[in-house]
C-alpha cells in the first residue's frame, strides 16, 4: 500500500508551500463534500435497513407525495436550505434531521482526515504509507456509528452487521496495518485488536449480568455488548474501558436532560415514563467518536488530574462523591422509570435490543 502513495507524496514534497497549502485546502474540501454525499446515503440506510428495503432501489422520494427527487434537488444539506426544508412539490415539511446527520457526516470526515493527513505531518516526512488505508477505515467505521445511533434512537436496535461484521473487518484490519494499534508486526497487533474484543465483550457483559442480578433489569442490553466488542477490537483494551466509562457519564447527562425536559413540559411524561427509557447506544456511539478524535488528550487529562488528586485528596473526594451519587441516582431512576414503562406495556411492542439485522 505504501508504495502505491510514495511518488504522490514525493511529488507534494517538492511543491512550493503556497502551492502546497492550496492543495490542502482544496483536498478538504473535497473531504467535506464528500462527507455530506455519504452522510445523505446515511439517511436513507437509517430509514430503510430496520425495514428490511432496499438501499439502491428505488431512488429517493418524497414521504408525502412519492415523487421521486431529481439529482439536482438532492444536494445534501443545500437543497434543504434553499427549499427551505419543504418537498419542492407538494411543500409538505421535511424534518431538519436529514441535513443535520448530512452535516455531521461531513464533520466527522473532515476530523479523520485531518487526524491523519494534516499538512505538517505531509511535509513533516512523518506520513506512513498505511495511512489513506487508516483513513478509509475510520470513515467506515464513523459512518456506522451515525448509522447505529440514529438506528437505536428510531428503533431501540443495534445492527448486528455493524457490531459483528464489524469485529470481523476490525480484525482483518489490525493484521493489515498494525499502525492502527501502534505495533511493529501483524501478529502483536492482530493480538491487541483479539484483547481489545474480549475486553470490550466482558465489561459489557459484566454490566449486562450485574444489571441484571440487581436491578432485574436489563439496563444494559446485548446489543451494547456486541457494539462494546467492535469498539475494542478497534481500540484495543484500553479504549473499549474507557469508552464505556464516558458512555456512562454521557448517559448520566442525557438522563438529567430528559428528566429536566419532562420536569419543564409536565405532560404524561411521568405517568408512562417513556422519556426516561433512553436507548444507551447514542452515548456509546458518542464515547467511542470522542475517544477516536481526543482521546490521547483525555488520557493526559485525566493523568495530570491523577497526579493533582493525591495532593488534593479531600478536594478530589469531595468532588467525586456527589458525583458518584448522582450516577447512582439516576442509575435507579431510569430502572425505575424503565419497569413502571415495562409494567404499562409500553415497552412491550418495542423490539429486542439485540437486533436480527
Ligand atoms: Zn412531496
Amino acid at each position: 500500500m505504501s508504495e502505491w502513495f510514495a511518488p504522490l507524496i514525493d511529488w507534494y514534497r517538492l511543491l512550493p508551500e503556497a502551492d502546497a497549502i492550496s492543495l490542502v485546502r482544496l483536498a478538504l474540501v473535497f473531504v467535506l463534500c464528500l462527507g455530506a454525499i455519504i452522510g445523505s446515503f446515511l439517511n436513507v440506510c437509517i430509514y430503510r435497513i430496520p425495514l428490511g428495503q432496499s438501499v439502491s432501489r428505488p431512488r429517493s422520494h418524497c414521504f408525502s407525495c412519492g415523487k421521486t427527487i431529481p439529482w439536482y434537488l438532492n444536494i445534501p444539506v443545500l437543497s434543504w436550505l434553499i427549499l427551505r426544508g419543504r418537498c419542492a412539490n407538494c411543500k409538505a415539511p421535511i424534518s431538519v434531521r436529514y441535513p443535520v446527520i448530512e452535516a455531521v457526516t461531513a464533520l466527522l470526515f473532515l476530523l479523520v482526515f485531518q487526524m491523519w493527513a494534516n499538512p505538517h505531518a505531509l511535509l513533516l516526512n512523518a506520513i506512513p504509507g498505511q495511512v489513506p488505508a487508516l483513513i478509509l477505515f475510520y470513515w467506515i467505521f464513523v459512518a456506522s456509528v451515525v448509522v447505529d445511533v440514529m438506528i437505536d434512537i428510531d428503533h431501540r436496535i443495534l445492527l448486528d452487521r455493524i457490531s459483528l461484521g464489524g469485529t470481523l473487518i476490525a480484525l482483518a484490519v489490525s493484521a493489515a496495518f498494525p499502525i492502527l494499534h501502534h505495533a511493529p508486526s501483524w501478529w502483536p497487533a492482530l493480538l491487541a485488536s483479539l484483547g481489545g474484543a474480549a475486553a470490550g465483550f466482558g465489561a459489557g457483559f459484566a454490566i449486562a449480568w450485574l444489571g441484571e442480578r440487581i436491578f432485574l433489569q436489563d439496563a444494559f442490553g446485548f446489543g451494547d455488548v456486541k457494539w462494546l466488542m467492535l469498539f475494542g477490537a478497534i481500540f484495543g483494551w484500553r479504549g473499549a474501558l474507557f469508552i464505556l466509562m464516558f458512555a456512562a457519564f454521557i448517559g448520566l447527562a442525557m438522563g438529567l436532560v430528559a428528566i429536566a425536559v419532562a420536569k419543564f413540559r409536565r405532560t404524561a411524561a411521568d405517568d408512562d415514563g417513556a422519556p426516561f427509557a433512553i436507548p444507551f447506544g447514542p452515548a456509546l456511539g458518542a464515547a467511542a467518536l470522542l475517544w477516536l478524535f481526543w482521546g490521547n488528550l483525555l488520557v493526559d487529562g485525566l493523568f495530570a488530574a491523577h497526579a493533582w488528586a493525591f495532593t488534593h485528596r479531600t478536594a478530589f473526594l469531595g468532588a467525586l462523591f456527589p458525583l458518584l451519587l448522582l450516577s447512582c441516582g439516576w442509575l435507579i431512576y431510569r430502572i425505575r422509570a424503565i419497569r413502571r414503562a415495562a409494567q404499562d406495556e409500553d415497552l412491550e411492542e418495542l423490539p429486542e435490543e439485540s437486533g436480527k439485522e
